[in-house]
């Protein structure tokens, strides 16, 4: 008996091998297939968004049908090897992504194409919206674009302006997307439910192969918490100085019209009206930047020296020849937020950035390349795999680098500021860190860059977090239309400690205002990567051999740092992202205590400040929300989406 048993076990290991031969032959051949179709997809898109032009739109809308069509018809004929148990792990893990696909069906193609409609259209009222400045007379320079009106939220100083800027771009750039909006997530569900997901939002969190990571986001924000309620004090104590004829809510809360910049999100444009020590700061150095000829492209070719220095390749010709470094100065109309384009094919990729020479510009570039280097690693891998062991890795890379490119110390080294300024200024002797025998004592430019960096860091957090917890609760019809923008505040006034310049209702859509909203562009990743990029930093500086405190590390020219990461890089998303991160972090663990330690002498200083503690209320101030002028609309909402779906479904238009 035993002998038969030998016997069936072999055959079925001769089938199931010749079954598993046949799925990675069909691995490697739909690779190819896929490299084709997204290169052509990427294309055109591209082309729609380096021109916008209502041509360029319509064949952006309909490649993204064929493409999406494609991509679901490929995860159905994955279902035909379902029968199959892999031993090849990278095969097994292409179809741990394909497998999300339960076989419920393929979507109608109609509903994937009045989807992409409906985010196109977003997209360009969001990114189209102009608005007049206040009392502007002048024929010229009173209209104000998206980027105008960021620079400007960030320059003018008197509040009624700033407050009336807001108002006017949440009406012009957010709120007529709320007619739009409930179709969409509905489309969107729909799609996430062909896939077998109950909702887009568990569709999304797959990604994140944790059934319970939206609660370790929770238990790290509580962590990171003290500290920036630490910075909100300081900052609401430091505004109400600078703008002390506004009157501030006794709740706590910080008027987001008064945070420098569209969303008080970034809270970097703060920095010269609260630094801590004047004159002891680096220098900007834009002007060196303008002084010594830089360009957008330079300011690329200068990151791109980082990575080099890490012992990776320069970047082809391809990318410097199709890439966009500005804003086209012909005429076109273009989507300027900054990205980084893996086309799929043949190790093509390009930026689109409509970068000027400045600080920020500087900043982005890291950030970007960090992006392209990833694809680079990857390239070798199945196309399923080519991403980030999770999206929050993606964006965590270039991030990293930047903790190196903002210390002063590498800003010498390329001749961009005169001296290192660690050593300058008085010390603080209560302040003594200990990094094994050497005493370091952070400098008043210590606590000038740290405030800069966690205005720029620190800050962002609870808006990367609260962003998508909102957008999962439309998913999950736990916000309801009516719902949106008193839930969106709810969450701004108890995560984020901000709160409306003025009283919201249910008319207006001020989360529409995020262009990662219109674009249907997930958030939660910049909050995974605001965590990651200092667990990264810290393993790469160790790697590196550096001594002393984090804030002061970089890793420029460090072989060794640059093959750890590179090694990280290279795994795509062949391996869970807890494995990924063990190798780099030695721990399956995202963990922020190497975010509390790079900021704990600012920290320290602010605990020895004397300035009012106030812990900001969880409501919202009275007076936040008024519940006039609903629009009539919004109450026939849910049949107006249920007939606009019949009429997809059915193509009757
Ligand atoms: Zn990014």
């Amino acid at each position: 008996m035993a002998k038969y048993g030998l016997v069936l076990c072999a055959i079925i290991s001769i089938v199931g091998g010749s079954r598993e031969k046949e799925a990675i032959q069909w691995v490697k051949d739909y690779s190819l297939l896929t490299d084709d179709a997204m290169h052509t997809w990427n294309t055109v898109n591209w082309n729609y968004q380096t021109n916008i032009t209502k041509e360029n739109e319509q064949a952006a809308t309909e490649q993204r049908g064929r493409i999406s069509s494609f991509l679901a018809q490929v995860n159905e004929n994955a279902s035909h090897f379902d029968d199959v148990i892999f031993t090849d792990n990278i095969t097994k893990r292409v179809f741990h992504f394909l497998r999300r696909n339960t076989g419920k069906g393929i979507v109608d193609s109609s509903i994937i194409r009045r989807m992409g409609e409906l985010r196109y259209k977003m997209m360009r009222q969001t990114n189209s919206a102009r608005i007049r400045r206040l009392n502007c007379t002048s024929e010229v320079d009173c209209e104000l674009d998206r980027i105008g009106y960021r620079d400007a939220m960030g320059e003018v100083k008197e509040p009624e302006e700033l407050k009336y800027m807001w108002e006017k771009m949440m009406d012009a750039a957010a709120k007529p997307n709320l007619e739009i909006y409930p179709e969409f997530i509905d489309l969107k569900n729909k799609v996430a439910q062909s896939s077998g997901f109950n909702n887009r939002a568990e569709d999304l969190l797959f990604y994140y192969d944790d059934e319970d990571f939206e609660e370790q986001c929770l238990v790290l924000w509580k962590e990171v918490l003290p500290l920036y309620q630490k910075l909100q004090n300081f900052v609401r104590h430091h505004l109400k100085q600078v703008y002390s004829e506004v009157e501030f809510p006794d709740s706590g809360h910080i008027p987001v019209h008064l945070l420098g910049g569209s969303m008080g999100a970034f809270w970097q444009h703060l920095y010269k009206d609260i630094e801590p020590f004047s004159n002891k700061s680096r220098v900007s150095f834009g002007d060196e930047l303008l002084a010594k000829n830089y360009t957008s492209k330079g300011i690329y070719k200068q990151a791109e020296s980082f990575f080099v220095s890490l012992g990776y390749d320069p970047l082809p010709a391809q990318f410097w020849e199709d890439s966009m470094f500005e804003k086209p100065i012909d005429g076109r109309e273009v989507i300027c937020g900054a990205s980084a384009w893996d086309f799929g094919k043949n190790g093509e990729s390009r930026i689109k950035h409509c970068g000027t020479v400045t600080e920020m510009t500087f900043n982005t570039a890291h950030h970007e390349l960090g992006h392209i280097y990833y694809f680079k690693a990857y390239a070798e891998l199945p196309h399923r795999l080519r991403q980030g062991a999770n999206p929050g890795f993606h964006e965590a890379i270039g991030d990293c680098i930047s903790l190196s490119t903002e210390t002063s110390h590498y800003l010498h080294h390329v001749h961009l500021v005169d001296k290192p300024t660690n050593d300058e200024g008085q010390t603080f002797p209560q302040n003594t860190l200990k990094t094994g025998d050497v005493h370091l004592f952070p400098s008043e430019a210590d606590v000038n860059f740290l405030l800069r960096q966690a205005l720029y860091k620190l800050a962002i957090m609870p808006f990367s977090l609260l962003v998508d917890t909102w957008r999962y609760s439309v998913y999950r019809g736990e916000t309801l239309p009516h719902e949106y923008n008193k839930n969106w505040w709810n969450l701004r006034c108890k995560i984020q400690g901000v709160s409306p310049p003025s009283p919201r209702s249910s008319s207006d859509f001020d989360p529409a205002e995020l262009s990662h909203i219109s674009s249907d562009t997930p958030y939660l990743r910049y909050f995974v990567s605001l965590i990651l990029q200092f667990q990264f930093h810290e393993a790469l500086c160790q790697e590196a051999g550096h001594q002393g405190p984090l804030y002061t590390c970089d890793i420029y020219q460090s072989k060794e740092a640059g093959a750890k990461l590179w090694s990280l890089m290279e795994l795509g998303a062949s391996k869970p992202w807890s494995e990924a991160l063990q190798m780099i972090a030695g721990t399956r663990k995202m963990n922020a205590q190497p975010v509390l330690e790079y900021f704990k002498p600012l920290s320290d200083w602010l605990d020895a400040q004397n300035f009012p503690r106030v812990t900001w209320d969880e409501e919202c101030p009275d007076g936040s929300f008024t519940s006039g002028a609903e629009r009539t609309y919004l109450y026939h909402l849910p049949l107006l989406v249920c007939v606009r779906i019949i009429m997809v479904t059915l193509s009757l238009d």
